[in-house]
């Protein structure tokens, strides 16, 4: 199994309250499956898919990454995990794509010559090949979004995180992260978990959907299945 999250809980201490934002999760994922995490503002979504990431660490419970424990490894240490988590915070702007690149390719402990490669093919995928010696900041925020999904790839992990990939950018970026996602799942056997709102996305990309509320996974099964009783506009009505 790629991922196991074994009742994982996490609180926070904000002044003199404790805000339980993860309450108890239980989740799996294979390789070539991607599943989307729905859920309102504020559900968990995004402290789950951070402690899976290894950015912050659960209070309670267990996560494995090809059957082995990755609690407390720090997110450095883990070289099956590829994450793009708070917008393209995973870039140096002043860098040039090739930069970012060879920086977290040499963090991931990849030889040069084989982020270059890597690299130069991920940005082809999206038809970025121009871009490579642009400075991040120089393009246009559909594109660093694309970039910053290179650079999280650029050492071939098995997992892919990502925190709502494709929100505010114009349709066609979102339209090209999406179809790469899915070559990445069907034809590479990564798996990918994703957030999103856009119900559009879900239904497109995900196999599956684990629906989060109050900290809690409160429905979970094939995408098909779990959406049919949700309204199929741009944002999810949650009634219940
Ligand atoms: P959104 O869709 O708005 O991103 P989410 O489902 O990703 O929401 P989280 O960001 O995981 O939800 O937040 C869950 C709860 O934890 C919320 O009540 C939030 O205010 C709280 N929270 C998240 N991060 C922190 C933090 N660093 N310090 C204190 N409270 C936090």
């Amino acid at each position: 199994m790629l991922l196991e999250v074994e009742k994982i809980k996490k609180s926070y201490k904000v002044k003199n309250n404790i805000v339980e934002a993860v309450k108890s999760i239980d989740f799996r994922l294979e390789s070539r499956n991607i599943t989307a995490f729905l859920g309102p503002n504020g559900a968990g979504k995004t402290t789950t898919i951070k402690m899976i990431a290894g950015l912050i660490h659960p209070d309670y419970g267990d996560i494995r990454i090809n059957g082995k424990s990755v609690i407390n490894k720090g997110r450095f240490a883990l070289k099956d995990i590829g994450a793009v988590l708070e917008g393209s915070r995973n870039l140096y702007w002043r860098l040039t794509p090739l930069e970012n690149f060879e920086y977290w390719g040499g963090i991931k402990g990849v030889s040069r010559l084989k982020t270059l490669q890597r690299g130069k093919e991920l940005m082809s995928a999206f038809g970025l090949e121009s871009k490579l010696n642009s400075t991040v900041q120089q393009l246009s925020r559909g594109m660093q979004q694309q970039v910053a999904i290179c650079t999280a790839l650029i050492h071939s992990p098995s997992l892919l995180l990502l925190d709502e990939p494709t929100l505010g950018l114009d349709l066609e970026a979102s339209d090209r992260i999406q179809s790469l996602l899915e070559v990445l799942a069907k034809e590479q056997e990564v798996g990918i978990l994703l957030t999103t709102h856009q119900m559009d996305v879900a239904e497109r990309l995900s196999d599956s959907v684990a629906i989060i509320n109050n900290g809690q996974i409160i429905k979970q099964g094939f995408t098909k299945n779990v959406l049919k009783q949700f309204s199929s506009g741009e944002t999810y009505i949650f009634e219940y």
